[in-house]
């Protein structure tokens, strides 16, 4: 019998990347193919849909499209999902921050035009095309969404929709209302990245004096999302070999992450890195991946891990 598959980006997804509207974000940034749904100056509904309709029956009939091959949100299913509605948003329309990290992609795109989302979801919202559904999320990330023109607005427009769990990912260096009373009021999850415990560490990465800064931010997102069991703030730690590798620095971060009332992070490796060195990981950055992981239990902290380590532990259960 004919095997079907599905993807849960390919039901549900749409990414508002800088430069064309693709299926998903998971490799965002990035020059390999992605499934595209539409280029900005022919941008309508309709275009999405069929192109989204072409893509759901080429996963039915096995017939899956080399940008997704050998990804692992791909799995079998009995039944087609017919449902054409976005659950899975992405916004990574915007590139530019007010940080510098050295292994931020967005420095090496050129000639960034802002492009405006908010009238293509503004019409998804009165068709009702949007949907909360389980896992589902309204992700900002790319540049720094508190200094998108629209940020505000979008956050508005997505709240009188009735729209639940949002997934946003800032430097933590600019604190917005807009995200503390998303915090407080709907499912909000918050992931600011330090990537060190120290300042030292964060200004070799980061290229910016706004260590104190972003801790105190932290503090003050964690209290806001103390009020609201069903937000967090989480923090992260992308390991960068020759800059934060050490075990010395990530249990500095864990400590200081947990003094300012986090309760869930996320680790992970970084993707050039990584895929320079075959999709493998280091003997030491198991070690120290092992050390917050033992930790994490002891201490009840939730820990998830981003695409390279994801992918890394997919592939090395342990
Ligand atoms: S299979 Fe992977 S690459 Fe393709 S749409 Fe799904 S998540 Fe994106
Ligand atoms: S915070 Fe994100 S967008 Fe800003 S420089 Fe760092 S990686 Fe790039």
């Amino acid at each position: 019998m004919q095997k079907r598959y599905k993807c849960p980006y390919i039901d549900s997804g749409i990414n508002f990347f800088y430069n064309e509207v693709r299926v998903c974000c998971k490799s965002a940034h990035k020059v390999e193919g992605m499934p595209v749904l539409a280029e900005y100056d022919n941008i309508s509904i309709k275009n999405i849909l069929e192109k989204k309709k072409e893509y759901k029956k080429r996963f039915e009939t096995g017939d899956i499209p080399a940008e997704c091959e050998g990804c692992i949100f791909i799995s079998e299913t009995e039944k087609p999902n017919e449902d054409l509605s976005f659950g899975y948003i992405d916004i990574n329309t915007f590139i530019n921050c007010n940080c510098q990290c050295v292994y931020c992609s967005c420095k090496d795109i050129e000639n960034f035009n802002e492009k405006s989302v908010y009238g293509i979801l503004q019409e998804l919202c009165n068709k009702k095309m949007i949907k909360n559904i389980p896992e589902g999320y309204m992700q900002f990330a790319g540049g720094e969404p508190t200094l998108m023109k629209d940020f505000e607005k979008i956050i508005n427009l997505f709240i009188k929709n009735d729209i639940d769990n949002y997934l946003i990912h800032s430097s933590g260096i600019k604190y917005s209302k807009a995200i503390e009373k998303l915090l407080k009021e709907k499912s909000t999850r918050l992931v600011i990245s330090p990537d060190a415990g120290s300042k030292e560490v964060y200004e070799r990465i980061k290229n910016v004096p706004a260590f104190e800064r972003v801790i105190s931010n932290i503090k003050k997102y964690a209290k806001a999302a103390s009020k609201n069991p069903k937000s967090s703030v989480i923090t992260k730690y992308i390991i960068i070999p020759g800059y934060n590798d050490s075990t010395e620095e990530i249990v500095k971060w864990y400590d200081l992450s947990l003094s300012l009332g986090i309760k869930s992070i996320i680790l992970d490796v970084e993707m050039n890195w990584y895929k320079q060195n075959n999709h493998s990981i280091t003997d030491s950055i198991k070690d120290m991946v092992m050390t917050i992981r033992e930790k994490c239990v002891k201490d009840k902290i939730e820990l998830d891990y981003y695409e390279s380590l994801k992918d890394w532990f997919f592939k090395n259960p342990v």
